[in-house]
């Protein structure tokens, strides 16, 4: 039998198909070293567990209310100047909010700009939109706003930004997020603005919001992650901050898609809200301390530009790249040789790039590096 057209228009998530890849190398028993995850790769806080199971021991087992616990919904919206719970929506995962999102603002045929190279999923879930995704490259992995500007024109309905970068670490700076509002504000445009990693940011800088101008409140929706932030990523919790409207709009929508996201995973979440700032605090050091070390190696090896925030590097292997060899050839080269697994730039987008993960042990990192450098 034909599945439809709209199913056979997408691509497989490559990250996904990398991680069961992974999967059944080690369960034939081979050594991996992971560099292609995409976990933070600590165990969530104590507070989380524990909360998680008191609620299943009090039954908090049932369907609760589709956009979210009200006393979690009004927790996050703290962080968001001038919002209450009516501004937030809960969802199983980030992954989910952006796809409701594209559903909610996308008409057939619109066109949303997304910077490349880009998360894998984005493209897929525009054109699960109907609409069509545009694709605009960056420059150092900075946005280039003049290209995006060029790429704008009556059908375009949204811009997207993710902001610290999955696959380039890059963090985008407030200067750039003013002008990228100006442009949607002049051309009435949504913005759709990933911060999924936005509590990962090195060098003691800060991770800027979009929101934080507010004449582009009302076209702005934000998304968050709990899976990045408290490494919850097997919860399944995400959350999208916007006007009521849009709330209301993207409620209609889960109500019929999934209804409300696990009740007692909830729970975890709001113990996760409700902590101090100590834990991110350290995983952040420790992560720094590992980009430190993935940064010293890689651009050692290869072109990279130092990343400042999430967990990745993405530097660019063609001096490594014998003619008519592919990024994909080139990791498959390594997991053979090596035992570690990284992402070719394909994925993302662009050729000629693998994605490094350096959310592991500061021992298997330096192990992994040394096994690449000595193939190389
Ligand atoms: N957005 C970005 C940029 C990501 O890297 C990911 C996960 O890797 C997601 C969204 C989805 O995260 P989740 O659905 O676990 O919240």
């Amino acid at each position: 039998m034909k599945l439809s057209d709209r199913i056979q228009s997408i691509e497989e998530s490559k990250t996904v198909q990398f991680s069961s890849l992974i999967h059944n190398l080690r369960k034939q028993g081979k050594a991996v070293i992971d560099f292609a995850v995409g976990e933070p790769g600590f165990d969530p806080p104590q507070e989380v567990i524990d909360s998680t199971k008191e609620a299943l021991d009090a039954q908090k087992t049932r369907y609760g209310p589709v956009a979210g616990l009200p006393e979690l919904k009004a927790k996050l919206a703290g962080a968001f100047e001038g919002y209450g719970e009516e501004n937030i929506i809960l969802s199983n995962g980030s992954k989910q909010s952006l796809y409701s999102i594209f559903q909610a603002i996308c008409d057939p045929d619109d066109e949303v700009i997304i910077p490349r190279p880009f998360w894998v999923s984005f493209s897929q879930q525009v054109k699960l939109a109907g609409a069509k995704p545009v694709f605009v490259d960056t420059k150092r992995h900075q946005l280039d706003v003049e290209e995006i500007e060029q790429a704008v024109n009556k059908r375009t309905r949204a811009i997207v930004i993710n902001t610290p970068n999955n696959p380039t670490g890059a963090v985008y700076p407030k200067k750039i997020l003013e002008t990228v509002a100006g442009l949607a504000l002049e051309h009435d445009l949504f913005i759709v603005s990933d911060e999924s990693y936005n509590f990962f940011v090195y060098d003691g800088i800060e991770s800027e919001s979009i929101f934080s101008f507010k004449a582009v409140r009302d076209r702005t929706l934000v998304t968050r992650s709990f899976s990045k932030s408290f490494s919850m990523t097997g919860f399944r919790i995400g959350y999208v901050a916007a006007s009521e409207d849009i709330i209301k709009g993207l409620a209609k929508l889960q109500g019929h898609l999934s209804g409300n996201v696990c009740t007692f995973a909830q729970y975890g979440a709001l113990a996760a809200v409700s902590l101090n700032n100590d834990f991110i605090v350290q995983w952040r050091y420790q992560l720094q301390r590992r980009r430190d070390i993935a940064y010293e190696y890689v651009s050692k090896l290869f072109d990279c530009i130092r990343p400042q925030g999430a967990f990745y590097v993405f530097p660019d292997i063609s001096k490594h790249l014998k003619s008519g060899e592919t990024s994909e050839d080139f990791a498959a080269k390594i997991l053979t040789h090596t035992g570690v697994a990284v992402v070719p730039g394909e994925a993302f987008g662009i050729p000629n790039h693998i994605r490094i993960s350096y959310a592991v042990p500061e021992i298997l990192l330096i192990k992994g590096f040394r096994k690449i450098a000595e193939v190389l």
